[in-house]
């Protein structure tokens, strides 16, 4: 995969000019943080939601789906801690004016720190040649121990003032550190202060606090909620999950990198109840799963990794994310977390309703525990997207863009072009775009040469062009051209479907 600042402008520009993603309202300018998919972005975003809704929903018998409402009883955000504690800690550089995360500061400074022994490693490995011995090496270099060393210590300082909610000692770090603005380069900072990221709106005409509701910041609690209705109509059993795909809206501090920190966005999140003192067991169990799900897309094992969390939330007992190499490095994709009883406890408690479980296995009633699993949809979008875009230079010297979209999830399965626009090629190609339609999303396209059409859906990802030419005429046989390596084979038209469906299919091995 290509990396850095300005394959990641490339690639904005390219979801752009090929109508995946625009910005919102863009003739009033835009509105910060807030997109808009196009013809072909929606197309793909819908196929990663069906891959990942068939994975949980249609391949588990013990999970179902729902779709709950966005706007819920606003005791909702008090019972999840949401109101009091759903905050980050922002702070501003009194010169740049520029408003950052005091966690993300602190946190990209440490990664500057990792940098530098990785550096370190590099250099000694290229010295020392095959006898080089890593572990040994990061365990006695004084300059790799004294480096880490410090982000230990950060690391431990940090964690606590934030725990204890001590934002002078937040704001001391960052000046102990010589933490700069990286747009003024100045160290003059204001200080650190608590920030809810839940909008709010009212509901009905009076514009009283009873009415003030809230956008939901995950869709986490409308599974909640709903535990009991669906577990009771549903005979559910537990271990049993229930998954939803829906929006979520945080009014968040800092929000950049394109669709990878939007205030609208998209959740696929699952919640899996089980029996207290399982959870830690099924909370490895869905880490595996989860990161198998994401290598069966073809994308290379080393673009992904776990990073256990060092600060947990007010709800989990055990919590990690499973990072993608984006552009711009290594971020937070998924989350897996063992959220305990914490969320329908709480419901129990606010809502006075009992939300106990009785299991017939063990004769007991109790209230269920939690494994949760939380892909942003718009970053599973955005790391598809980064892997997929490839420029490269053709053995006749020519370039091409390509899009290396899986190709169960391309926005179109299969191009049908008529060589030429006469002779009845046209016709004939209309004939066979009748006959696949049906089963996979097919485009037609007669317009211009050949060549410049199959650059065109290179670009926009489309795995099979096929090829109407003057042989079709005489034998019903038309070329598949194979995106990637761009060979052609020929086959008969009646084939061109189940070849086509088999190559598309979820269904591995
Ligand atoms: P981050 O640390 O990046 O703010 P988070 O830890 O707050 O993320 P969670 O609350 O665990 O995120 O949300 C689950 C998933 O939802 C994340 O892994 C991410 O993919 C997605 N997500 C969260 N916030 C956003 C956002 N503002 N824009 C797009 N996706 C988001």
């Amino acid at each position: 995969m290509q990396k850095g600042e300005d394959i990641f402008k490339k690639i904005i520009a390219h979801a752009k000019e090929y109508g995946f993603i625009f910005q919102s309202s863009e003739i009033y300018d835009g509105l910060s943080a807030v997109y808009d998919y196009g013809q072909n972005g929606s197309a793909l975003k819908n196929n990663i939601k069906d891959y990942w809704w068939k994975s949980m929903v249609q391949y588990h018998e013990n999970i179902v789906g729902i779709d709950s409402a966005i706007f819920m009883h606003p005791t909702v955000w008090k019972a999840s801690g949401h109101v009091d504690a759903f905050n980050d800690p922002l702070i501003d550089n009194k010169d740049s004016k520029k408003r950052y995360r005091a966690d993300v500061l602190i946190e990209d400074h440490m990664a500057k720190l990792e940098d530098k022994i990785n550096k370190e490693v590099e250099k000694a490995a290229k010295r020392f040649g095959e006898t080089f011995d890593e572990k040994m090496f990061r365990e006695t270099n004084p300059r790799v121990l004294a480096n880490q060393e410090k982000i230990d210590n950060i690391r431990t300082r940090f964690v606590k003032a934030l725990d204890n909610n001590d934002l002078k000692d937040v704001k001391a770090l960052i000046e102990e550190q010589g933490i700069a603005c990286p747009v003024s380069g100045s160290k003059n900072w204001t200080d650190v202060r608590q920030f809810n990221l839940m909008f709010s709106t009212q509901m009905g005409s009076l514009s009283e606090d009873a009415n003030l509701i809230y956008l939901r910041p995950e869709t986490a609690q409308g599974i909640f909620v709903n535990y009991l209705n669906v577990q009771k109509t549903g005979r559910m059993k537990i271990p049993f999950g229930i998954a939803q795909i829906g929006k979520a809206f945080r009014n968040e501090i800092v929000a950049r990198q394109f669709i990878f920190r939007m205030r609208e966005f998209e959740q696929m999140e699952m919640q899996y109840f089980v029996r207290p003192g399982d959870e830690k067991q099924w909370y490895e169990y869905w880490k595996e799963e989860r990161i198998k799900w994401h290598k069966s897309l073809g994308i290379p094992d080393e673009l992904f990794r776990f990073h256990d969390h060092d600060k947990l939330a007010h709800y989990a007992n055990a919590a990690a994310d499973i990072e993608f190499e984006f552009s711009f490095g290594f971020k937070e994709l998924e989350g897996i977390h063992s959220r305990t009883d914490f969320d329908l406890g709480a419901h129990q408690k606010f809502s006075g309703k009992k939300l106990q479980y009785f299991d017939p296995e063990t004769n007991e009633s109790y209230v269920p525990y939690v494994v949760e699993t939380s892909i942003g949809l718009d970053r599973m979008f955005l790391a598809i997207l980064s892997h997929a875009y490839k420029e490269e230079t053709l053995e006749d010297g020519s370039q091409r863009v390509v899009l290396n979209i899986p190709p169960m999830l391309a926005p179109v399965k299969a191009a049908i072009l008529p060589l030429m626009k006469k002779d009845g090629l046209p016709e004939k190609a209309r004939e066979l775009m009748d006959k696949l339609k049906y089963d996979f999303m097919c485009r037609y396209e007669e317009k211009d040469a050949i060549g410049r059409r199959y650059r065109r859906q290179d670009a926009i990802g489309t795995p099979y062009c096929i090829t109407i030419d003057h042989q079709t005429l005489e034998d019903n046989t038309v070329t598949i051209r194979e995106r990637d390596t761009m060979q052609q084979e020929r086959l008969h038209m009646d084939e061109v479907k189940q070849v086509v469906l088999e190559r598309i299919s979820y269904r591995r091995g």
